[in-house]
């Protein structure tokens, strides 16, 4: 696609309640005891929906859980799905890749991975690179050689367990190596029982969804109509570009509002900047982007150190004069 370069992702907080847009909480990333977690599958999704939850995938390693095998209450979303982990032929360790909305297993495990992208594509779902942190992934060995993964899971609860749990710098670099802008998850990849307080309910991606069929879920997450979360809440990003009257430089404003936050950065694909009221907590900051800037993030951090990552923002298309 000679497009994909300068291709925005969807913008969330354009998508409008008039409009019939909602938002949708949920978590991709659990493990049952169908592979190595430690409720069995009707448990682990009797707790998400407990917790208020709206969508689950029970991403279970090597073999999907099929939903028909558990009892799915009324107006929550199970999203069918499966935890991959091809061969890595570039050095690095075995991958570990999430696929969402899977209709048929497959032997990854025997598979190189670009086979297993297309595979996963070819059933017509997503797929998505798991916790590269924790996996000590090297964007540019393991990832740039592969083509169509959908995107990356920034936070990990169970990785943050062992240390790990944040991929920021992965998803910027793999973004600065590929010259795209990629969409993120937070999962928790929830392997203990919740009454361990361990890997639950600490890490959730909110999509932007006009239904809340699992097809339009993961379509939303894949088109960037998302933020992903360990507690804040993003209420609004606006961005503006303002010409200024010396000398028509182009400039971007940003103004990011949000449950009560203690600081938010911006993080550009150049240099970013970072508000905070000296410990006192607000909710609303604006940015002054600079005029070399091609996109940029918002990370929002709460008074209790959780956070949230909205997605990239594409300004070349502003910088042009079109509205994102
Ligand atoms: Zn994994
Ligand atoms: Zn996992």
């Amino acid at each position: 696609m000679a497009n994909e370069q300068t291709e925005g992702l969807v913008n969330p907080f354009q998508l409008t309640d008039e409009d019939g847009y909602s938002w949708v909480k949920g978590n991709l990333h659990s493990h049952t005891t169908n592979s190595d977690g430690r409720p069995s599958p009707q448990e682990r999704l009797d707790g998400y929906v407990h917790q208020g939850y709206d969508y689950l995938c029970l991403s279970d390693h090597n073999n999907i859980t099929f939903l028909d095998t558990v009892a799915c209450p009324d107006g929550f979303t199970l999203i069918q799905g499966v935890e991959l982990h091809p061969d890595n032929p570039f050095g690095g360790q075995r991958h570990h890749y999430l696929a969402l909305n899977l209709k048929e297993d497959m032997d990854a495990r025997a598979m190189p991975p670009q086979h297993v992208i297309d595979a996963v594509k070819e059933q017509g779902g997503a797929i998505w690179l798991a916790h590269p942190h924790w996996s000590s992934v090297n964007i540019l060995r393991d990832i740039l050689p592969l083509d169509g993964l959908d995107g990356i899971e920034v936070f990990n609860t169970t990785c943050r367990v062992a240390g790990r749990g944040d991929s920021s710098v992965h998803w910027d670099d793999w973004m600065d190596l590929s010259g795209r802008l990629i969409p993120a998850l937070a999962n928790d990849d929830s392997h203990a029982r919740e009454e361990d307080r361990r890997d639950t309910y600490q890490g959730w991606t909110m999509a932007r969804v006009k239904d809340r069929s699992a097809g339009a879920i993961v379509d939303a997450l894949v088109s960037g109509a998302s933020y992903g979360s360990t507690g804040p809440e993003i209420h609004n990003i606006q961005i503006r570009r303002v010409d200024t009257e010396e000398d028509k430089n182009v400039l971007f404003e940003a103004t990011v509002k949000c449950s009560e936050a203690l600081r938010i950065c911006s993080v550009s694909n150049v240099v970013g900047a970072e508000y905070w009221e000296h410990g006192d907590t607000f909710e609303e900051a604006t940015f002054v982007l600079r005029r070399d800037s091609k996109s940029v993030r918002f990370e929002v951090i709460g008074p209790d150190g959780s956070k949230a990552w909205s997605n990239p923002f594409d300004l070349t298309g502003l910088a042009r004069g079109e509205e994102i």
